[in-house]
């Protein structure tokens, strides 16, 4: 096959990464399409998504929530208010949801811990994803426990010394790598990802990021280009281009047949709110906002985020109309990745 690219070397990845930035082969788009059909039928899995906190006590250089932007308000939603978002979206059919934010030490784990256990008492028939960082095992553990069945924790970048560029000293690679390993082991259907087009990534860096989710094979990968907001050192860096990602995403899907890739917000914003190219490049998650709308523009990871509100039931059927019109299936389930049939 022209891209057995589970086989290729570091060396054999940069080549076809190369090539294909310069002009995008059909080909690749294809074999990635078919891998989502064979695995998933063509169903796209539709997840609710709640930013809980935008309070973050990490200063990562391109992220507009980090600690050192004085610039945004702050918020962090009361437990009650997270889980009236959910009953929500429950209502308007959604059966997987996810729980995202900042690393923020006022939403306790404990205080957290008890917002999952109530979701699942009030929910068994939902799943849910968390993406809150990096935590200890125990705490994971916990999490896992109360009733969580996913966590999204991406890599960023699997080259060390750029992670080193886009992360302030006391962030370290090595421990975003362990926590990855203790979310599988704990029992997690773990996401990681990576960002395109960062500031100083090289082709062979996206190389490196393939042949490390080759080894974690994780369950899910979240992946988009990098975009510059304007209150971070980053702000005069040029966003990644949605070529290059789409290219990524299908090199991913070859990679990781079975692994669950949502169309990020990140990639819906360059192409401008239209979601077919990337189902076609082999993305079958879509994860809309049902965060309440006065929060939704605080939760600024960069500039010029879309927002495709699902919190109604018109925002909600308007993306069903566009999965449908791209030629695919919406799906209202849990979402579970094949191997973890419920
Ligand atoms: N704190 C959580 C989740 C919030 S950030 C966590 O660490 O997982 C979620 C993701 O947004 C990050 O993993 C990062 O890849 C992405 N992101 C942050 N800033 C971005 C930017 N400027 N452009 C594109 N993606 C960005």
């Amino acid at each position: 096959m022209k891209y057995n690219i589970r086989e290729c070397s570091h060396s054999e990845l940069t080549a076809i990464i190369t090539e294909n930035f310069r002009a995008p082969d059909p080909d690749l788009f294809e074999l990635a399409r078919a891998e989502s059909l064979r695995n998933y039928q063509g169903r796209i899995f539709i997840r609710g998504l709640v930013e809980v906190s935008n309070y973050c006590k990490r200063d990562c250089l391109y992220c507009g929530i980090r600690r050192g932007n004085k610039e945004l308000r702050r918020y962090r939603l009361a437990p009650e208010v997270i889980l009236d978002c959910i009953e929500n979206g429950y209502g308007l059919g959604l059966r997987s949801f996810v729980m995202q934010g900042g690393e923020d030490p006022g939403l306790t784990d404990e205080v957290m811990t008890e917002i999952i256990r109530e979701f699942r008492r009030r929910f068994s028939d939902a799943s849910l994803t968390l993406s809150l960082g990096e935590k200890s095992t125990e705490v994971y553990r916990a999490f896992f426990e109360a009733g969580a069945d996913r966590y999204l924790l991406r890599h960023e970048t699997a080259s060390k010394a750029h992670y080193d560029r886009l992360h302030p000293p006391e962030m370290d690679f090595d421990a975003r790598v362990r926590c990855l390993y203790a979310l599988k082991k704990v029992g997690f259907q773990t996401g990681a990802g990576f960002m395109v087009g960062s500031p100083f990534q090289t082709v062979e860096d996206l190389a490196r990021d393939l042949l490390f989710l080759k080894e974690l094979e994780p369950h899910m990968v979240g992946l988009g280009p990098f975009i510059a907001q304007e209150d971070t050192p980053f702000a005069q860096y040029p966003s990644g281009g949605a070529a290059e990602s789409l290219v990524m995403l299908a090199l991913t899907k070859l990679m990781l047949p079975k692994a669950m890739l949502p169309a990020t917000t990140a990639l819906v914003t360059i192409l401008k709110g239209d979601r077919k190219p990337i189902f076609d490049a082999g993305a079958n998650v879509v994860m809309p906002n049902i965060s309440p709308l006065d929060t939704r523009k605080l939760y600024t990871l960069y500039n010029g985020k879309v927002s495709t509100g699902a919190e109604s039931t018109e925002g909600l059927a308007n993306l069903v109309v566009q999965i449908k019109t791209a030629g695919y299936t919406p799906e209202f389930s849990r979402g579970d990745h094949v191997e973890y049939a419920h």
